[in-house]
């Protein structure tokens, strides 16, 4: 067996029981054992003075026991030991429950180290059950791992420590290669091991940090690199760009410099030879929209047929409406979705296949249907984030080697987009339309509902309309509140005699689409919904916005229903309620006041809720990381992805001898992320 798989129960000091201890924090084997990183060091090398403490802060303090300990039980089965302990200047109290062990050490006279949370108290500073030890420390940096109940941390650093040896027999050595290494002047991979566990001092643990962190987002992205070499494929699709021309003299207004350049870069994507694998982000109304028309224009006139894919039947539709009458009759355009009759399906389709139809719009219901085309040169998907990356090959198969356009309007920070989206080239349209008026952004708490109903109502008397958004969908999930209730209590109360309407995910494609038209055509007036309206939909004639329990959604949520509205002439609002309390909460909120840049919210997003929680690292099958942070590590991150780059065209399977421990890092962190993605 190799030994960087074997069981945990291989290990010197664990059994059965503690087997199961450990596979509770994820250390299933030796690999597992030693690549268990600290969270962080205790530094038992710095003191604080006494006189210099900070209630509230966490410190060491080197002082000498002054009384005795006193013991005092308090009640069954509870003491509390105290003594006064001083470093030549100033006193502090130090109290410990319950450990008469700890306390027996505490011997008047003798020098110790304190390290704990400094409290300010009826005049001197006290730490209560700090650690406490001996003066001279062979080990003074200390590093502090995620525990779990009934295992030691004493006993992790043993278990840990006896692993090392079995995983440096096993060790098919150093996975980066030496030349790298050397560039970005890292430590080898065992020292690094055993420095970040058993470092005997701040320095080496940081050289060690450094050097693993790299390697993790190196792994990663050697991973993402091959990943983008596999799919540059061959192709023989081209375009005739001196037709761009007369895209342009299509247009009702003039592309901003950001929609050229991004249409640029796909011009020359698609006269390189190799199939484009480009990734279009834009801000919500940023005019994505546009760009793939220029492309689905330079396709058709280039005698090529392209798909466009939305995630809903509505934004399908509404691309078709916005690209027939882009077109007129210049192109032929068809919507194929799930409500059209069987008979209508096998027309539009026969229409396809014989190349009478050169833009086909649909739902990703395009990758079921069997459709043949005639000659598809280019696929679109719109809002990527709602798509998974094999559907996106899916298509792609359907094809000889198509070229490929994702729009997303989810504003990712670009440390971010290197990792998910590694695999394709980036375009960003970081510039608005001119003329787009600012959105007024209020967060308020529930005590504002009567004052929000009528400045609602006077809107809807002035022939405008709203949106009420809530997080559920019925009652019963908490105190939120639910979309359905919600729409019929303000349909009898504060808004009767108005028409309201409710959308909600639960309903059938059917239902959907008709109270999405009503809301369209003016007929209703208020929409309840869910976020099934987050992605898309343009009603310009709706210009308020109102969140309800508004702390449940994640910022770059509320960014893209916020871009809901604002899209016509009138002011337009949006109204955030929440009565929560948290810091962190209101702080959130409080970002959606200060700015309408969906990039900067996303990383706001990113830095208060964590990149965990920000997309569900599930979700895009994001590999968990270690101990590298996707944020804070940018530049290792950039420095990795050049290696990675280099290493994997040189060798793009990782196939030379040098490359093998890598190869196998590669294949267990990828590995590993579909394991987690089946959970
Ligand atoms: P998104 O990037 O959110 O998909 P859309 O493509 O839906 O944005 O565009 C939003 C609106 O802006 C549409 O009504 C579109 O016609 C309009 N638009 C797009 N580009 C421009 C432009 N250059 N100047 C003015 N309006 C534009
Ligand atoms: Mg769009």
């Amino acid at each position: 067996m190799n030994g960087f798989d074997m069981d945990v129960q291989f290990i010197k000091g664990v059994g059965e029981q503690r087997a199961k201890l450990l596979n509770k924090l994820g250390i299933y084997t030796v690999y597992d054992a030693v690549h268990f990183y600290p969270r962080r060091y205790l530094d038992f090398s710095v003191f604080t003075p006494i006189a210099a403490l900070q209630p509230g802060e966490t410190a060491c303090v080197k002082a000498v026991v002054g009384t005795a300990v006193s013991a005092a039980r308090i009640r069954q089965g509870m003491t509390i030991y105290k003594t006064i302990v001083t470093d030549g200047d100033c006193t502090m109290h130090i109290v410990i429950f319950n450990s008469q062990f700890a306390a027996q050490r505490l011997i008047e006279g003798e020098t110790f180290l304190f390290y704990g949370k400094v409290t300010y108290s009826n005049g001197s500073f006290e730490m209560a059950n700090p650690l406490i030890e001996p003066e001279t420390l062979p080990d003074p940096f200390r590093p502090v791992y995620p525990m779990t109940a009934g295992l030691y941390p004493k006993q992790l650093s043993n278990i840990i420590h006896n692993a090392i040896p079995l995983w440096e027999a096993a060790s098919p050595g150093d996975l980066i290669p030496d030349a790298i290494r050397r560039h970005f002047s890292l430590c080898h991979e065992l020292f690094a091991i055993k420095n970040i566990h058993f470092p005997k001092s701040k320095h080496d643990a940081m050289v060690a940090r450094r050097r693993l962190i790299f390697e993790e987002l190196f792994v990663l992205q050697c991973g993402m690199a091959q990943l983008r070499h596999t799919e540059r494929v061959k192709t023989n699709i081209r375009v005739a760009t001196d037709v761009l021309e007369a895209f342009y003299a299509l247009l009702p207004f003039s592309l901003t410099g950001a929609q050229q350049r991004a249409i640029g870069d796909c011009v020359s994507d698609l006269q390189s030879g190799t199939a484009m694998n480009r990734l279009v982000q834009g801000d919500v109304g940023s005019g994505k929209t546009m760009v793939a028309a220029a492309l689905l224009f330079l396709m058709a006139k280039s005698g090529h047929q392209s798909a466009m894919m939305a995630p809903t039947e509505l934004l399908a539709k509404q691309h078709y409406e916005t690209l027939c009458k882009l077109f007129g009759d210049t192109l032929s355009v068809v919507l194929l979705t799930g409500s059209l009759t069987p008979k209508e399906k096998r027309t539009v389709k026969a229409a396809i296949a014989a190349g009478d139809v050169q833009i086909i719009v649909g739902t990703h219901a395009l990758l079921t249907e069997d459709v043949q085309f005639a000659s598809l040169g280019l696929v679109v998907t719109d809002e990527q984030h709602r798509f998974g990356v094999h559907q996106r090959s899916t298509l792609s198969e359907k094809g000889c080697a198509p070229h490929v356009l994702v729009m997303s309007a989810t504003p990712i920070p670009r440390t971010l987009s290197l990792i998910i989206y590694g695999d394709l080239d980036i375009s960003v349209i970081d510039e608005l339309p001119k003329g787009r008026q600012q959105i007024r952004t209020y967060v308020v708490d529930s005590s504002y509902h009567a004052r929000v109903w009528a400045f609602v109502r006077q809107h809807l008397d002035k022939g405008l309309q709203a949106y009420i958004v809530c997080p559920a969908v019925e009652e019963g999930e908490g105190d939120l509140h639910a979309a359905t209730d919600f729409s019929k209590q303000l349909a009898k109360g504060e808004f009767a005699g108005y028409r309201v309407g409710l959308l909600h995910g639960k309903l059938k494609p059917k239902d959907k689409a008709r109270v999405m038209e009503s809301f369209a055509s003016g007929a209703t007036q208020l929409l309840v919904a869910t976020t099934v309206i987050e992605v898309g939909i343009d009603v310009p004639n709706a210009v308020l916005m109102v969140v309800e329990n508004a702390e449940r959604f994640g910022l770059s949520q509320l960014h893209q229903l916020r871009g809901r509205v604002g899209r016509g002439s009138e002011q337009s609002f949006c109204i955030l309620i929440s009565d929560a309390e948290g810091e962190t909460a209101k702080e959130r909120l409080a970002v959606m006041k200060q700015t309408s840049n969906g990039f900067a919210i996303a990383d706001a997003d990113l830095r208060l809720r964590g990149p965990g929680d920000f997309f569900g690292a599930r979700q895009h099958g994001l590999p968990q990381m270690k101990i590298a942070d996707l944020l804070d590590d940018m530049t290792t991150l950039k420095e990795a992805k050049a290696a990675a780059d280099e290493i994997i065209k040189e060798d793009p399977q990782l196939q030379l001898p040098a490359h093998q421990p890598l190869n196998d890092a590669v294949q267990r962190l990828f590995a590993r992320t579909k394991g987690a993605a089946l959970n």
